[in-house]
């Protein structure tokens, strides 16, 4: 059974290996969890610092939907949005998708924490 500590999880071995952003879909379909409930964690990383939230905005032509830029919340109103193909559209709820990057302090400390556990262990009789 799947639970929720399965995305914490995710995120930091993905932040250990060369990706730089994911959907939270993706989360979803790894650990079987509903996307709303993968979402809201992913929202706690965000506020701890572990993840940055962005939106992809994608041309509104059916058959096309390519990303044309991906921005913060606050660039969200500023810019025109304008498809190499199909020119300027104004953006609305159903071209924005959240896409989650990693923090690059949060991502060094992972890759590092996973150097770590490769490298031989401490033998118990060094310990004590
Ligand atoms: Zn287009």
């Amino acid at each position: 059974m799947a639970d929720i500590w399965d995305v914490d999880d995710w995120v930091e071995n993905a932040a250990s290996l060369p990706v730089r952003r994911f959907y939270p879909s993706a989360v979803a379909n790894f650990t079987g969890l509903p996307l709303e409930q993968v979402f809201t964690r992913l929202l706690h990383l965000v506020q701890g610092g572990a993840l940055v939230l962005l939106y992809e905005i994608r041309c509104p032509e059916y058959d096309c939907a390519r990303t044309v830029k991906t921005v913060s919340d606050k660039e969200l109103l500023k810019f025109d949005f304008e498809c190499d193909i199909h020119g300027e559209f104004e953006v609305t709820p159903g071209m924005i998708f959240p896409v989650f990057e990693f923090n690059p302090e949060f991502k060094k400390r992972m890759i590092s924490k996973k150097k770590r556990k490769s490298q031989p262990t401490l033998k118990p009789a060094l310990i004590y």
